[in-house]
């Protein structure tokens, strides 16, 4: 095992209650298992699901083990190396201070890891931050001085050119944009891409739609400064739907602009209905992929519509290590075209969590930056 100094105790923010403030708590430092990596976290960015769990909306969807440490989206600098941890997923040698991303642990010996090859969709996948954070590891998440990498999760040394807070970022929502790309086929100059929500996911679906050679971008989404982002990244058309509140209203209005609809959708919104309304864009032979759709009640879809005009609807969840590389490298290749940073809000210190998931929750802040080195106060 190759460790730095490492001090006794460090820092975490510990959600216990749903909706309650976190609380700063001390937490024992333990030296990784074989094939683990402790990391000493650099920045970990707010997430849409960091809210929702922060909320109680993960109950009954997946265990939640309170109190527990959140932040998903991290990136941190390794601070000691397990036995047999040494090199990263891709085959480079992993060096103590080298910074890196990582994934969820997929358990490896199950169907769905071995036979369907979908480690991202593993059963026994073990989610770091829903992990209980008063038995070791301890540093389950991401907001917390430090932070553990499980020993058969996928990991990567993040390149050089990519900025830290960028590559927190790509460890979600890029990663999962890439993946449902993957998943949905070649594009190009004769598509229309459709992109529903002008959240991190639907920007980083305007960038990557972009890049692929799309022949037209489309976005649908809210606020105004976001579309703006939208359009800076590679929008050609940005429907506001605080000009557009009606549904049927939206989808016109995208008929209009696309004749008979899009060929290739992708609901990155998560709003109620936001399914059906997309799966009316779509022109006849179209693709449509579902991503934001996470929980909520059933709605209410006009299925014929996949029968008469032949629509292929798919859905992606997340993204194993490939999806991850893709996108940190989708990150160093066009850094010079999209400016990243125009989705970074504010940095907070780490007794400052709560405000910076309230700031992404009333949508003020984009991708709010945690850096656990701060405290306000
Ligand atoms: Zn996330
Ligand atoms: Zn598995």
């Amino acid at each position: 095992m190759s460790v730095a100094a490492l001090p006794k105790t460090a820092l975490a923010a510990v959600l216990t209650e749903y909706n309650e403030p976190l609380g700063v708590e001390e937490l024992p430092i333990v030296a990784p298992e074989p094939g683990a990596l402790l990391v000493k976290v650099s920045a970990a960015t707010v997430c849409g699901s960091d809210v929702h769990i922060w909320e109680g909306q993960l109950e009954g969807v997946l265990e939640v083990r309170r109190p527990i440490v959140l932040g998903h989206e991290i990136v941190g600098e390794v601070a000691a190396i397990g036995a047999g941890a040494e090199l990263d997923s891709i085959g480079r040698e992993i060096r103590i201070g080298d910074r890196v991303v990582w994934e969820h642990e997929a358990c490896g010996h199950c169907p769905t890891c071995t036979i369907e090859r979908e480690p991202g969709l593993c059963p026994n996948r073990r989610i770091g931050q829903l992990q209980p954070c008063h038995q070791p590891p301890y540093f389950t998440g991401g907001f917390a001085q430090y932070s553990y990498v499980w020993p058969k999760s996928g990991r990567l040394i993040v390149p050089g050119e990519v900025r830290t807070p960028w590559a927190s970022a790509a460890s979600c929502a890029l990663r999962t944009v890439v993946n449902a790309f993957d998943r949905l086929g070649s594009i190009d100059f004769l598509d229309t891409v459709l992109i529903q929500g002008a959240g991190p996911l639907g920007l980083f679906a305007t960038a990557v739609a972009r890049t692929l050679g799309a022949g037209r971008v489309v976005v649908v989404g809210a606020p105004a400064d976001r579309l703006q982002i939208a359009r800076a990244w590679g929008a050609d058309e940005t429907l506001d739907i605080a000009d557009h509140r009606d549904g049927a209203d939206r989808i016109a209005a995208v008929r209009e602009l696309t004749g008979d609809g899009a060929q290739v959708g992708l609901e990155l919104s998560g709003a109620h209905g936001a399914f059906a309304e997309g799966l009316q864009m779509i022109s006849r032979g179209g693709r449509y992929m579902v991503v934001g759709t996470i929980g909520g009640n059933p709605q209410a879809v006009p299925a014929h519509l996949i029968t008469t005009r032949q629509i292929r609807v798919s859905g992606t969840m997340g993204a194993a290590i490939g999806s991850y590389h893709k996108a940190l490298e989708f990150m160093r290749r066009t850094r010079h075209e999209f400016d990243f940073d125009l989705m970074l809000g504010r940095t907070y210190g780490l007794d400052e969590v709560t405000m910076a998931l309230e700031q992404n929750r009333s949508q003020a802040e984009i991708k709010p930056i945690i850096d656990p080195t701060q405290l306000a106060s």
